[in-house]
């Protein structure tokens, strides 16, 4: 690829990772967004800002998260010593929330009274719907019918928290439709209302923003890992859906040049068109929703059906960070299918006494193919985004467990 750029962990001002990212927006988002733009690198700057953030991640979501060695899984495989970061338990049970809190407090900075954002399983409608509550914010969350059908539960539970819960019965009906109606929302509701993006994806300076929020994630990993090896992790490993919890854990270690990292997508029935979300495998260059990067598309650049047993990974395209930094060679990507995420998922399970959420059993089952592979004395630190309780009816339709014995 023939351009030149200076990367150095940041985009330029416009956004652009390389030839990825940017801001392909109507002109009518581009103010709202050159604004959000100003008044993060302002926040940034501002140690009040940090401080205040610090508060509420310690406090209320529960910061930092514990490193636990799983020394049951990595007897088990033979190989590696495989080390988790618990983000499973973090308050509302996944990642998320670094981010929704991340982006509430920048909200509250610049006086907006009205929060929104959009969901596909509801995880980041969740946490959204929770930091609004704890800051008596007026929340709107739009989420596709489809999935507001298939994950009616997530949808009681926003409201339980105050937040008005719209379903969006354009298109697939689906996470991409609810992105698209968030953002006519902003566009009409500009003055009041910030928009909370779920992931490190869309129009910059969403992409560098969530995940600036969630580096504290890598910033802490590496710090706790130093501390019980006295040495850095040969291996970095997340699952991968628009890619905020991978690049949070990656970014603090991109200077260690040793460490690899590789993102795990989801690999859904098999690489077979609509069947899939591995942006890498079956993707090309393309935009949607605001960003330039790996997109499922067909040849006339309409976007593809994409599937996973893990709705957190069901996704057309990928952070446009994880394209500049696969082509740089720093960052490797691979996939695991429905029925090796569902095994792990039980593995970890009976190994660990740890449930993980289907997402995050997804790099779990990476760990599960490569710790073999590798000598004892290795290290590898696997990011667990998420716990499983809220994919316990997904699995038990898959997983036929034994039935328990009469007495
Ligand atoms: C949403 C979600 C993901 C996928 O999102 P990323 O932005 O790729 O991190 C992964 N794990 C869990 C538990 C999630 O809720």
């Amino acid at each position: 690829m023939n351009v030149s750029f200076h990367y150095k962990g940041q985009p330029d001002s416009k956004g652009h990772f390389g030839p990825y990212g940017g801001m392909y927006v109507p002109e009518t988002l581009m103010m709202p967004l050159l604004e959000l733009t100003r008044e993060y690198a302002r926040a940034k700057r501002d140690p009040s800002f940090r401080r205040e953030l610090d508060y509420y991640l310690a406090d209320y979501v529960g910061r930092p998260t514990p490193l636990y060695l799983a020394e049951r899984l990595t007897r088990e495989l033979g190989g590696a010593r495989i080390y988790l970061k618990r983000e499973d338990l973090l308050h509302t049970g996944a990642h998320k929330i670094n981010n929704a809190m991340g982006q509430i407090l920048l909200a509250r900075r610049m006086g907006k009274k009205r929060i929104i954002a959009e969901t596909g399983a509801g995880q980041h409608g969740v946490a959204t719907a929770t930091v609004a509550a704890m800051f008596g914010l007026e929340c709107v969350i739009y989420m596709g019918a489809v999935d507001a059908e298939r994950q009616s539960l997530n949808v009681y539970r926003m409201q339980l928290l105050g937040a008005e819960v719209r379903r969006v019965t354009a298109g697939q009906q689906t996470l991409k439709e609810a992105i698209s109606e968030a953002m006519r929302d902003w566009v009409t509701n500009v003055r009041t209302t910030h928009y909370i993006l779920g992931s490190a994806l869309g129009s910059h300076p969403y992409p560098m923003m969530v995940r600036d929020f969630h580096s504290v994630i890598g910033r802490e990993a590496r710090a706790q890992i130093l501390k019980k090896e006295k040495r850095l992790p040969h291996l970095l490993t997340a699952c991968v859906g628009g890619g905020s919890n991978a690049i949070g854990l990656f970014h603090p270690f991109l200077k260690d040049r040793k460490v690899r990292m590789v993102g795990v997508e989801a690999g859904g029935r098999g690489i077979r068109r609509g069947q899939h979300a591995a942006r890498f495998k079956g993707g090309s260059l393309g935009v949607l929703q605001g960003t330039r990067t790996y997109v499922l598309q067909d040849a006339d650049g309409q976007i593809e059906l994409t599937h996973s047993v893990s709705a957190g990974l069901d996704y057309a395209a990928i952070g446009p960070e994880h394209s500049l930094l696969r082509d740089m060679g720093r960052t490797e990507y691979t996939y695991a299918t429905d029925s090796e995420a569902l095994s792990a998922f039980r593995r970890l399970g009976e190994l660990e006494g740890i449930i993980p959420a289907l997402e995050s059993a997804h790099a779990i089952a990476y760990v599960i193919k490569q710790a073999p592979k590798m000598k004892k004395s290795e290290i590898i630190l696997v990011n667990l985004s998420g716990r499983g309780d809220k994919d316990v009816m997904e699995a038990s339709k898959h997983l036929k467990l034994p039935s328990s014995k009469g007495a």
